[in-house]
């Protein structure tokens, strides 16, 4: 099998980038290691920030983000036991959409596959050749044969524990961490949600986000230990401790039901610099992790997305190699302040330890960001999504 550019990995990464791709006239194909059915179902983020809807208008898979996806035109935060709201279209003209990563991922499939595009699942990358020098070759399974994929350029997609990472090892890569001790435990359930927009909820036990998927169908977030495990929580133990997490107000509207997923998600930020090696380059999850706080994993997926393609389609029209030269510090830029805010906005609503020293520090944070106009407007910039920079 030969292609111009190799695409390990059908997530939200992989996936934009087959289409604009396309969209430039550059040759794809994408090899994902997951059944189409598992990666359709996989669930995670929920907010798409404006330049990923915009992203989604531009290669034409839009008509049921358009139906459905909810616009929000702000976001509550409950702290001291009062809410407090911050209206991103009066700090910055944007509102965010709520459309969950499972119809974002089926419908770039669905379209990428009607409109011919190559997508191979159930095919994991083993190795990954001759990126530095040379034509790549990249290594995989199907259906219990060794294949080969030989292109000019590799994009690895393929997540933080895919082969484009462990192929880079060694190459000189440095590596950026810091985790917390806690994760989020995260409840779906068949319920409408308790708010029309999401919930921000810090409180002495613990953070708490009140968000949703759909008109009728909720997911909620409960700081927990590390160290917790799914079976050790029932229904009623998760919707009790999100009650006493809320001020009562709130608590008192939250309509319960039986879970439909229950799962614990670690926080924990890392990057890989630098994001290409020769020719292989590395895009969303791939190369940087975020806490889901400030749901900013997708959406920087998207705007990687959106820099490799514009790059790769400057080779294949002009021969122009800058811009790929120039890839890793433009993402990266993004990604840092991307990085920057979610460990901000992690560390002000999530509770660290005991000093009471370390919950006024909280409450003056929260209490400066909402009374301010300027810390709303900074605030409202982050969360709706930094500008994508020019990069002709
Ligand atoms: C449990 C969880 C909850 C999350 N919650 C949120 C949230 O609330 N808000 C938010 O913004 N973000 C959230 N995220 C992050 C967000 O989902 C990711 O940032 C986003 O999926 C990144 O997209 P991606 O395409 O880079 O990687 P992925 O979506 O991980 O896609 C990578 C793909 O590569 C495939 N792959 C891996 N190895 C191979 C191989 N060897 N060969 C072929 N294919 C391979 C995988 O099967 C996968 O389909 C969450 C992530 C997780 C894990």
């Amino acid at each position: 099998m030969k292609t111009q550019v190799a695409i390990i990995g059908a997530g939200p990464a992989g996936l934009l980038l087959s289409h604009l791709l396309d969209q430039q006239g550059v040759e794809s194909v994408v090899l994902e290691r997951a059944s189409r059915p598992h990666v359709e179902g996989r669930l995670r983020a929920g907010v798409l920030e404006q330049g990923t809807v915009r992203l989604m208008r531009q290669v034409g898979v839009h008509d049921r983000l358009d139906r459905e996806g909810l616009i929000h035109q702000g976001v509550k935060l409950a702290f001291n036991g009062r809410v407090e709201r911050i209206d991103f279209v009066r700090q910055t003209n944007t509102p965010i959409t709520v459309y969950g990563q499972t119809k974002v991922t089926a419908d770039l499939i669905e379209a990428r596959l009607a409109r011919g595009g190559r997508i191979e699942f159930e095919a994991p990358v083993k190795a990954i050749k001759n990126y530095l020098e040379g034509r790549p070759r990249l290594v995989f399974d199907q259906q219990g044969q060794g294949r080969e994929l030989i292109c000019d350029f590799v994009a690895g997609c393929d997540g933080q524990h895919g082969q484009a990472r462990r192929s880079i090892e060694g190459q000189g890569v440095q590596l950026f961490e810091k985790s917390t001790p806690f994760g989020w435990l995260g409840l779906l359930a068949e319920v409408p949600p308790v708010d029309k927009e999401l919930i921000y909820a810090n409180h002495p036990r613990g953070f708490a986000l009140c968000s949703m998927r759909s008109p009728t169908r909720s997911r909620y977030y409960l700081q927990c230990p590390i160290t917790d495990r799914v079976e050790q929580w029932s229904d009623a133990a998760f919707w009790d401790e999100l009650r006493r997490r809320l001020p009562p107000a709130i608590a008192e509207r939250v309509v319960t039901g039986p879970r439909l997923e229950m799962s614990i998600a670690p926080l924990r930020s890392s990057v890989v610099e630098p994001l290409r090696f020769g020719r292989l380059f590395l895009a969303g999850d791939a190369a940087h992790i975020v806490p889901p706080t400030g749901a900013k994993g997708l959406n920087l997926a998207a705007s990687d997305a959106y820099y490799l393609s514009r790059a790769l389609a400057a080779f294949y029209a002009d021969r122009r190699t800058d811009l790929m030269d120039r890839y890793s510090q433009t993402c990266l830029r993004r990604v840092w302040g991307a990085i920057r805010f979610s460990w901000w906005y992690t560390q002000v609503l999530h509770k660290f330890d005991d000093d009471p020293f370390s919950q006024r520090l909280q409450s003056a944070e929260l209490l400066y960001l909402t009374g301010s106009e300027a810390a709303r407007t900074a605030f409202a910039e982050n969360y709706v999504g930094l500008p994508f920079e020019p990069f002709e």
